[in-house]
Formats: C-alpha cells, sequence, structure tokens
C-alpha cells in the first residue's frame, strides 16, 4: 500500500465528537467542529456533523470551499479573520466569520452587499494570549460601529487562549468573557446569540467549573481529532487517542553502532544531542522525514525509539530484532506530526470508513 500514509478512522473521530458534544450539551455548550488540522476534509465534515455539532469551522477559507459541496447546508466559521484580499470569497463560502479588525468588516460588508447576502460575524476579544482580539475597553466602541455596517450581522463575542503564549482558559478570563457579553447586552440589547469560549484547552474548565456562565460555544479541533486535552496534552476519558496513525515503510534494517565515528559538526537541522553509547543496536529507516511531518511529534509503537530524523529519513532503534525490509511501522502522531503530514502532497491519506448511516439533511 502507498506509504507513508495517515490512516484516519472516521468511526473514531465520530465516536470522539459524540461524546464531547453531549458532554458538553449537558452544560449548555454547542461544538463547532473545528477541521483545519484535516484541510477541511468533507468525510471528516460529514462524520462531525452526523455526531452532531453545530457547525464546522476552519482556518482557511479555501478549506470551507471544499466542504462546502460536501454540506451544503452545514452552518460554516472561518475562523480565523478575513483577509482583505478574500472578503469575496469569504462571504461567498462561511456564513460566518472571527474578526477583530473594523477594516476588514467594513471591506466584508461592501462584499456582502455586492453578493446581496448578509454576514454574520463573531468579534474576537483579548483576554491575555495575545493572539487575535479587541482590546477589552475597545469593544464597546467596536459593537457600536459593527452594527452599522448594512450587510453585517453580529453573532456573538468570542476569545481564543492557550494557542499563542498557552494561557489557561479559566474562571477569571472566563468570567471576564461573561461579563463583557452582559456589558454589551446592558447597553445594545439582547443581541449575542454565542459567546464562543475558545478551543480545546476550554473543556477541562468547561465541564469542571461551577458555572459557564454566558459561555455558549466552543470551537473543537484537537480534542476531537487526537482524543487529548492541549494544556498537559493527557488523554481525554473515554476518547480515543489513536484515530489518527502515520504508517511508514522500512528501507534499510542494519545492525549499527550507536555512536556515529569521524569529527563531529551541525547535521542538516542544527546540532545533535551525542546517543548514549549501547554498543551495536538494531537499526532501520523508515522512508518518511521532516519534509513530511513532524517527526519530534511521532509516538513509535511498543519497543521502537526514534534516534533521529532528516529530510526524508526517520532512524529508528528496533530494540532485540530488525524488521523486513519493505515492513511497515505505524506511528501515533500529536498535533504539529498530525497537520505537517495533512499538508503534505507526498503523505497519502487513506479513510477507515464511518460505519453508521446517519441521517443528514441534504
Ligand atoms: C485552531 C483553532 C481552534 C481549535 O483549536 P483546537 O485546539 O484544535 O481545539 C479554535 N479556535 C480558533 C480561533 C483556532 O484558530
Amino acid at each position: 500500500m502507498t506509504a507513508p500514509r495517515l490512516e484516519v478512522d472516521l468511526g473514531k473521530i465520530y465516536h470522539n465528537a459524540l461524546e464531547l458534544v453531549n458532554r458538553l450539551r449537558k452544560r449548555g455548550i454547542s461544538v463547532s467542529g473545528v477541521t483545519k488540522a484535516m484541510l477541511g476534509s468533507p468525510d471528516l465534515a460529514k462524520a462531525l456533523l452526523a455526531a452532531g455539532v453545530s457547525g464546522l469551522a476552519d482556518s482557511r477559507i479555501e478549506n470551507i470551499q471544499t466542504m462546502r459541496h460536501a454540506a451544503p447546508k452545514a452552518p460554516m466559521t472561518l475562523i480565523r479573520t478575513p483577509m482583505i484580499s478574500q472578503v469575496a470569497l469569504v462571504v461567498e463560502s462561511a456564513d460566518i466569520s472571527l474578526n477583530s479588525e473594523l477594516d476588514i468588516i467594513s471591506e466584508l460588508s461592501k462584499a456582502a452587499g455586492a453578493a446581496e447576502r448578509m454576514h454574520e460575524i463573531i468579534l474576537m476579544v483579548e483576554l491575555g494570549d495575545l493572539r487575535e482580539g479587541i482590546m477589552p475597553p475597545d469593544l464597546e466602541e467596536v459593537v457600536r460601529q459593527t452594527l452599522r455596517f448594512p450587510h453585517i450581522t453580529l453573532k456573538g463575542i468570542g476569545t481564543n487562549l492557550a494557542c499563542r503564549c498557552g494561557v489557561v482558559p479559566d474562571e477569571l478570563n472566563m468570567g471576564r468573557l461573561s461579563a463583557l457579553a452582559d456589558e454589551i447586552e446592558a447597553t445594545f440589547g439582547p443581541i449575542l446569540d454565542v459567546v464562543s469560549g475558545g478551543n480545546s484547552a476550554n473543556l477541562e474548565w468547561a465541564l469542571s467549573s461551577a458555572s459557564v456562565g454566558r459561555i455558549n460555544n466552543l470551537r473543537l479541533g484537537e480534542a476531537i481529532l487526537l482524543g487529548r486535552e492541549p494544556l498537559h496534552r493527557q488523554p481525554i476519558e473515554g476518547l480515543y487517542i489513536d484515530a489518527i496513525t502515520l504508517v511508514a515503510e522500512v528501507i534499510e534494517a542494519k545492525i549499527k553502532p550507536s555512536q556515529p565515528w569521524g569529527e563531529i559538526g551541525e547535521t542538516a537541522f542544527g546540532v545533535v544531542t551525542p546517543a548514549i553509547d549501547s554498543g551495536s543496536i538494531c537499526q532501520a529507516i523508515l522512508a518518511v522525514g521532516q519534509m513530511d511531518t513532524d517527526s519530534s511529534g511521532l509516538t513509535p509503537p511498543e519497543g521502537i525509539h526514534i534516534l533521529g530524523s532528516s529530510s526524508d529519513h526517520l532512524v529508528v532503534d528496533c530494540g532485540k530484532s530488525l524488521p523486513s525490509i519493505g515492513s511497515e511501522m505505524a506511528f501515533g502522531v500529536n498535533y504539529s506530526a498530525l497537520i505537517r503530514a495533512m499538508a503534505s502532497p507526498l503523505v497519502a491519506k487513506k479513510f477507515r470508513p464511518l460505519h453508521i448511516f446517519p441521517i443528514l439533511e441534504e
């Protein structure tokens, strides 16, 4: 079979999504299924919708266009602020976009007007992680301006934490978002349908805090795909952590010394810390490398240790015996390894189908 390849078990992803949708529903929180790590795969989109997500969300308009064909009616949110150069595409394919710049909202309004439609937006608020978002003291004025655009509907507010600086969602910052929602509505009336609290890093807070306040939506990618929360990368109870694996083929297997010989300089990827001398080892090379994935984000099968990698080679210690040439090994992937492999045209993608036949409205 074609290698290297990502094997994606849609049944497991469906299970993960269903579990999270059900757990969060009890807290009054809907789930937007985030598809960016899988380039807006239509198969993934269908599995997420079958599991009951309230809509699909992706950071790239191109991925949303791909999904549109598979799910013409599903609400789709662009979760990175639109580029002005793409506003026409955005109003055509996405129902909602996350925004933090009035200049862009203004262009979205013009584009929506030209297309004779309305475009919904969620205003993002900065709550400490220092990526996107309006500074809280400026929010009221931005809301006032936003409400004036003729082809824009203000759908809600949101925030995003834990992505750039690792700021943990907690009672304090989530309480601040709820309070901002209340303040906005005290001034402008009940206009906020959605208060979107964040991403997979919000799960622990959302499922354990005494009250979730005004937060009624989360945008979940990693937790659904990989079954882990991103703050400590611990498995989430009851979810599969092996829904996606990267399979590679053995192209060399030899007994070799564990120590290099000759004078040592830098490698293709910088300085390498010398390995411990463990005599001779069973070394194998897999035909996959930094071009295809983030090899530091791979989890090898039991008994195998990753020794190093370069653009096209992954070198492993196989323990007691050498694998046969042409055999395959399956590795677990973290988020970084997954997105690199998904983005590579030289990594095949193989979906194990979803064996339920949900009634999906066309
Ligand atoms: C990527 C992203 C998400 C999803 O993050 P996960 O950690 O994969 O759940 C949510 N919101 C925004 C704005 C994002 O960019």
